[in-house]
């Protein structure tokens, strides 16, 4: 009585459960061989100890084999469409004693099905029948003493076997599933306990009943005593490959992208790396109290947001227990912090409650990640904007000066300042004010594309960093924030405060610059023209200190100061 390899084709197990209960059912209608005449007290001890020494998958074992030790003397005593029942309800009674567990105490509970459980039984009941039948047509054939007990086993044996290995095959619909660890070595134990069985059959002939069951009794405590041990084994083994994993992981959880969004990413990978969960989702803690919220479902596609979980988990192929989600819910915390919120909706049919144990130790780990992370990110961020600092946009624009010099692509800058804005800080307040930078940057924010990079340059000025954008591009976005500032619904005390901005743009290579911070100088010198020329507007930097506005025209065209002189040729 072996473990059922788990994973077939739902109406392959149906068609083998069905073909092999016919079988049996036929055969034991139109039965050719004599009745056997055994009370009812030994049928039924037989049928408790070949279930009792079967049951240890419960205790978190791989198949010991010894349940098989007791099927040659059912075949014996019960005949062989006897015992083929005998074999199959004890395998249905060790899988629903399995199915009742709590799911914590049986890791074989994960991935229960009706259908694997039946076509599994049936094909036990099948071998059993089978071996028997052959038993029974050798015994006039094959001589009496050790030596034909032997063969007669042997061919029984071999019946057995080959039947078992034949139904996998085909409800497994290939020979893969007969690897070592999920068919061949169940199989050889059970050969090792049908030999068993053997000598059984041996005492029943010269002692009688009572001692065969008594050592039976012995097999079955034996059993139970081989599955604890090797139980522990198996608890020992998850624990040191927890301990690896925990330390592979531990080296693993460093964030490589440091914006909030590759931060969700990657607690989304390495949480799937561990549990098999559905839906996913991620509340972090970031600055003193803002909550930025991640959510992702079975496409694995981490977006910002909230999420909306369907009532239950969808069904799975063939007949399962009916089952909720079972929310995995988890703090993320430091000594001195909390970072946040870990829910992952998970279907309990396939978990391992293994994976949350793993999950669980990797959790503090992965919130000192967090932690670090974060810190790094706050010492790069203006803390009231939570934009990049300055600092951050000199490193970011070394490295995308660099990229389009090696690409050859262009790039460019906006530099935008807020118009009369010591205006709003003296007459509201400067609480006001900042109330008011939190609420372009965050405009700023929605506004750009993913590649672009916007910062706090300083004070109420903003830079924004475009690859592989050519200067007019640059000027037509620009001027959309421009207009998205305008339309800015800004109220303090319910009162609207109407927020202007202007800003200046330079790119390269229209621009012939050295140093990726003469680009920024002369945004700079765009954005200081802008100003001169009454605010609210935008001008690109066409070079030789002139300037165009969005719809096209040189700002020094109606502007006699702006002329350019001619160039001195002798002076
Ligand atoms: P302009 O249109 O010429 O840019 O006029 P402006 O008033 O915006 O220019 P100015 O540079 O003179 O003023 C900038 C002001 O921004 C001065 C400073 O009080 C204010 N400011 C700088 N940083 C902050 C901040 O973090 N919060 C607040 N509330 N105000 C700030
Ligand atoms: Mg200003
Ligand atoms: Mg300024």
């Amino acid at each position: 009585m072996k473990d059922a390899p788990t994973v077939g084709s739902y109406s392959r197990e149906v068609a083998v459960a069905v073909a092999a209960l016919v079988v049996l059912t036929a055969l034991s209608y139109w039965s050719p061989w004599p009745e056997r005449s055994l009370s009812l007290g030994i049928r039924l001890t037989l049928i408790a100890l070949a279930a009792l020494a079967s049951v240890h998958a419960p205790l978190g074992t791989s198949s010991l084999g010894l349940g098989a030790a007791a099927l040659p003397l059912a075949i014996v005593s019960l005949g062989p469409t006897g015992a083929g029942w005998l074999a199959a309800a004890a395998y249905l009674v060790r899988r629903l004693v399995i199915l009742l567990l709590p799911a914590e105490r049986s890791p074989e509970r994960t991935g229960w099905r009706l259908t694997s459980t039946l076509e599994a039984s049936a094909r036990i009941g099948l071998a059993t029948l089978a071996a028997g039948m052959v038993g029974e047509a050798m015994v006039v054939a094959i001589p009496g003493g050790l030596r034909g007990i032997a063969i007669l086993g042997g061919l029984t044996c071999a019946t057995y076997v080959s039947v078992i290995v034949v139904t996998t095959w085909v409800s497994m619909g290939s020979v893969a599933s007969l690897l070592w660890r999920s068919a061949l070595r169940p199989l050889a134990l059970d050969v090792g306990a049908w030999m068993f069985g053997l000598i059984l059959i041996g005492v029943v002939r010269k002692l009688g009943w009572v001692p065969a069951l008594l050592l039976l009794c012995v097999l079955a405590i034996m059993s139970l005593e081989a599955a604890r041990n090797a139980g522990l084994r198996q608890l020992a083994l998850a624990q040191l490959s927890l301990l690896r994993e925990v330390t592979r992981a531990g080296h693993r959880i460093i964030f490589r992208r440091p914006d909030l969004q590759g931060i969700a990413e990657q607690i989304h990978v390495e949480c799937r790396r561990m549990v098999p969960f559905s839906w996913f989702a991620f509340d972090l803690v970031e600055g003193e109290s803002r909550v930025a919220s991640w959510a992702a479902g079975p496409d694995g596609k981490v977006e910002e947001g909230k999420l909306e979980v369907p009532a239950s988990p969808p069904p799975l192929p063939g007949v399962h227990r009916r089952s909720g989600w079972r929310v995995v819910d988890r703090e993320l915390v430091t000594e001195d912090r909390a970072l946040g919120r870990l829910r992952l909706w998970c279907d309990p049919r396939q978990l391992n409650p293994g994976a949350l144990d793993l999950l669980d130790t990797l959790l503090p780990q992965m919130a000192s990640a967090v932690h670090r992370a974060l810190l790094d990110r706050e010492a790069r961020h203006d803390p009231l904007t939570g934009l990049p600092d300055r600092r951050s946009l000199e490193n970011e624009l070394e490295r995308a000066f660099a990229d389009c010099l090696e690409e050859g692509s262009p790039m460019a800058i906006v530099m935008c300042d807020l118009d009369r804005f010591k205006r709003i800080n003296d007459r509201i307040g400067h609480a006001a004010g900042d109330q008011a930078l939190i609420e372009i940057a965050r405009l700023m924010e929605d506004h750009r594309r993913e590649t672009d990079l916007c910062c706090r340059y300083g004070g109420e000025e903003f830079a924004v960093v475009l690859e592989r954008t050519d200067g007019e591009t640059a000027l037509r976005v620009a001027e959309r924030l421009r207009i998205a500032v305008q339309k800015l619904n800004f109220k303090v005390r319910n009162r609207k405060v109407p927020l202007r901005i202007s800003a200046g743009v330079a790119s390269f290579p229209d621009l012939t610059v050295k140093e990726p911070d003469d680009l920024l100088k002369l945004a700079d010198d765009a954005l200081y023209e802008a100003k001169r020329l009454g605010r609210n507007r935008c001008l690109l930097n066409a070079g030789n200190n002139r300037f165009v506005d969005i719809d096209g025209c040189y700002t020094d065209e109606d502007d006699p100061q702006q002329k350019l002189e001619p160039p001195t040729l002798f002076a």
